[in-house]
């Protein structure tokens, strides 16, 4: 079968054929129909020698949906032609948060040789994927496979971001999101469908604000040098009670903290490599409380499918081939791509 696969850390990943393969004991093996590109597979991909765990090659591809084919002798409670999307942390399954189904903060997380599908071990961009556990699969339903592939790490993500917060988000509150690319815009969706916050959206680009306000933000800026002034206007000069950044550079960083309320929320949840210096006194706002939440649990990915096959939640997508993968990954790193990309084998 085809599948793109990291050979060499900082290297464009290959399109490789390799050999399909065959589930034993517990495993699943899932016919892929769709996969989600994350800004992340970029991180993944620029990374340099050593500074992931990961072991060299493995199939990228971590946000995925298909049918089940096939599964080992000890698999339980799959059938046949099964619809389902991947919960993409894989832990050790033995520690009491893999238990709980929080593989995502799972105790081993830094000593196993992966955080998950397509993230050290073997992932979607391919025409099959192996599971190590049916506990992996969520039913999806008649969602679509291009709508389902991206709730499990936009929509989780997002989803388990929004869920830490929640308590500070009630009636008469702002929250600014950083970021209206693949998760941001589920995150702007998320905070209408299950908070009574009002919702500012920042981006650098035009089209990310359209997608903001199509997704339900109450206001759209543009990221640039005046911009936390135009943020405190919208707040009548309080700050917001919470801010999601998705980027998480440097100027991510200094706009959120400058633009939070004293006692505030700050999920930092891209990437971005920026820093934040933490000192008494100081420049931060007083009673600020700092996150930065890692992917999602299970049962929350259950409860993303059930917001989406709600209506409540939709997915931008971008179709293209897996054969086209050199591209999507070429369009995403020039900031192309609205919502997400999803390849299809
Ligand atoms: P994306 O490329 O689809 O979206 C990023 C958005 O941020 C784009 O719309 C871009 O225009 C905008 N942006 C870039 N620089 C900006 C700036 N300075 N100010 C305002 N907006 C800016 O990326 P994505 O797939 O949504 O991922 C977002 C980040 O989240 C990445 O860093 C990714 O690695 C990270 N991520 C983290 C987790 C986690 O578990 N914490 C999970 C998935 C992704
Ligand atoms: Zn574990």
């Amino acid at each position: 079968m085809k599948a793109l696969r990291l050979t060499a850390w900082g290297e464009a990943p290959e399109p490789t054929e390799v050999e399909q393969p065959v589930p034993r004991g517990a495993e699943v093996l899932v016919r892929v129909e769709a996969t989600g590109l994350c800004h992340s597979d970029l991180h993944v991909i620029d990374a340099a020698a050593g500074a992931l765990p990961y072991r060299l090659p493995f199939t990228l591809g971590h946000e995925v949906a298909g049918r089940v084919t096939a599964w080992g002798p000890d698999a339980d409670g799959v059938e046949a032609g099964q619809r389902v999307v991947l919960y993409g942390p894989w832990g050790c399954d033995s520690c009491d948060r893999c238990a709980a189904g929080r593989d995502n903060y799972c105790d081993r997380r830094d000593t196993l040789a992966w955080h998950g599908a397509g993230l050290g071990r073997d992932g979607g961009m391919a025409e099959y994927v192996l599971v190590p556990s049916a506990r992996h699969l969520v039913p999806i339903g008649d969602l679509t496979a291009d709508q389902a592939a991206p709730l499990s790490d936009a929509g989780l993500t997002s989803y388990h971001a929004v869920a830490g917060l929640r308590h500070a988000l009630g009636e008469g509150t702002t929250t600014a999101v950083i970021g209206i690319g693949g998760l941001g815009h589920l995150a702007v969706q998320i905070l209408r469908a299950t908070t009574a916050t009002r919702v500012l959206a920042v981006d650098t680009r035009e089209d990310a604000l359209t997608l903001a306000d199509r997704s339900g933000a109450d206001f759209g800026t543009l990221a640039r040098a005046d911009t936390a002034r135009v943020l405190r206007g919208q707040t009548r000069g309080a700050g917001a009670d919470a801010v999601l950044d998705f980027v998480g550079n440097g100027q991510t960083l200094e706009l959120a903290t400058g633009i939070l309320r004293p006692g505030g929320e700050l999920a930092v949840v891209g990437s971005g490599g920026g820093r934040l210096t933490v000192s008494k006194p100081g420049v931060l706002p007083p009673g600020f409380r700092l996150s930065l939440p890692f992917w999602g649990t299970r049962p929350e990915l259950t409860e993303v499918v059930a917001l989406a096959r709600s209506g409540a939640i939709h997915v931008e997508t971008e179709r293209l081939p897996l054969s086209a993968a050199a591209e999507a990954i070429g369009r995403l790193r020039r900031g192309q791509v609205r919502g997400r990309a999803v390849l299809v084998p």
